[in-house]
């Protein structure tokens, strides 16, 4: 018992080591799955990469982490260096990548991590991996708000704050409000909300078209004081980029890629550069 207290401590003093040449470190959280909280983390992760910022994604979504698929990088493993620290797998824009799946044995059916086994997993990756220096290290957690996200988050110190992702659903509001007290249990700052699947542009014309009542994520954000960081249009090309490998940022020019970039021009302001 003891020798694993003194484990675990020497861990968490390796994860602040670590996490301490991380200048910006953001949780991204959603009160459910399937909002889009994957999609935004690595959008926005590139949007930060094309702006010249050395960035990381830690995907901590032990459920589902779908970030590899997204960057095409499904299928890589984690390699150690000779030092024996392990170092992140290279995505597009050199976004260092780390993710459960990279320790998940190929082509075979998703492997159920026991809960304390998880942990023990995520606290001892946190300790290995070598990020080196970075502007910007995007956290995408487990969905919801309950015990798991909460116990990972609680492992990485020093955080600038959390992003809500959320869709303008009846729900939302509640949503919403379960996010917020996750980030109070944490004592973290919430930076913002990002409202994903927010409203349909059409293809022909560019014309705004509210799907849902219009303006929700803007009444949520005013109505618990936090900043509305952008609407993301529901856009199929999203969903499609997102099963080549390649994500949408890339493609600029379009009304989504101008939503990320304005959401990321909103992050540096509020965290300061
Ligand atoms: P989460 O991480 O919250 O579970 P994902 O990021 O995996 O959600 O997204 C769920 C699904 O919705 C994916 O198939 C994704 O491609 C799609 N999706 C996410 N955001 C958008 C969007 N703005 N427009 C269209 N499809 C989207």
């Amino acid at each position: 018992m003891e020798d694993r207290r003194k484990l675990m401590e020497e861990q968490d003093k390796r994860i602040k080591e670590r996490m301490g040449k991380i200048k910006h470190k953001i949780a991204v959280i959603s009160g459910k799955g399937g909002v889009g909280k994957s999609t935004v983390t690595v959008n926005l992760a590139m949007a930060f990469a094309m702006k010249g910022y050395s960035v990381g994604i830690l995907d901590a979504d032990v459920h589902g982490p779908s970030v590899p698929k997204m960057l095409g990088l499904k299928g890589r493993r984690l390699q150690v260096s000779e030092k024996g620290e392990i170092l992140p797998v290279l995505g597009p824009m050199n976004i260092k990548v780390v993710s459960m799946d990279f320790l998940l044995p190929a082509d075979e059916a998703p492997v159920v991590w026991r809960g304390p086994l998880k942990m023990s997993a995520i606290r001892q990756l946190l300790g290995e991996v070598d990020w080196g220096e970075l502007d910007y290290l995007l956290i995408d957690l487990p969905p919801g708000t309950g015990d798991e996200p909460l116990s990972i988050a609680q492992l990485l110190p020093d955080m600038d704050g959390v992003i809500i992702v959320t869709i303008p659903s009846e729900v939302s509001e509640q949503v919403v409000k379960k996010s917020v007290k996750f980030a109070e249990l944490l004592k973290m700052r919430i930076i913002g909300i990002v409202e994903n699947m927010s409203y349909l542009s059409c293809p022909k014309c560019g014309e705004r078209i509210e799907v849902f009542n219009g303006g929700a994520g803007k009444r949520i954000a005013k109505s618990f004081g936090i900043p509305l960081l952008g609407e993301i249009p529901m856009d199929p090309k999203i969903a499609k980029e997102a099963d080549s490998g390649m994500p949408f940022v890339v493609d600029f020019s379009s009304k989504t890629a101008k939503a990320f970039e304005e959401i990321v021009s909103r992050i540096e302001k509020a965290l300061g550069g």
